[in-house]
């Protein structure tokens, strides 16, 4: 059952990212700066890696966005 194989391979994996990106979180502490809000919401920028965002909900992000979408 090869299938199988690669499924469990795929659920492995997927386990490893997501605990990695538990981990950055940890690292990210999100600073909210109001005089940068947009009607978008808030803005927040992290103090530990630099990401920025704009969190509709007035919250700050629970991901770390540096490293996710471009690894550089
Ligand atoms: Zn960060």
């Amino acid at each position: 059952m090869p299938l199988l194989l690669v499924l469990l391979l795929v659920v492995f994996l997927w386990m490893v990212l997501t605990y990695r990106a538990r981990q950055r979180v940890r690292d990210c502490r999100w600073r909210e700066n109001r005089g940068l809000d947009t009607p978008e919401g808030r803005y927040f920028v992290c103090m530990n890696c630099g990401a920025e965002t704009f969190s509709a909900d007035n919250m700050p992000p629970r991901l770390c966005l540096k490293g996710v979408p471009d690894p550089r």
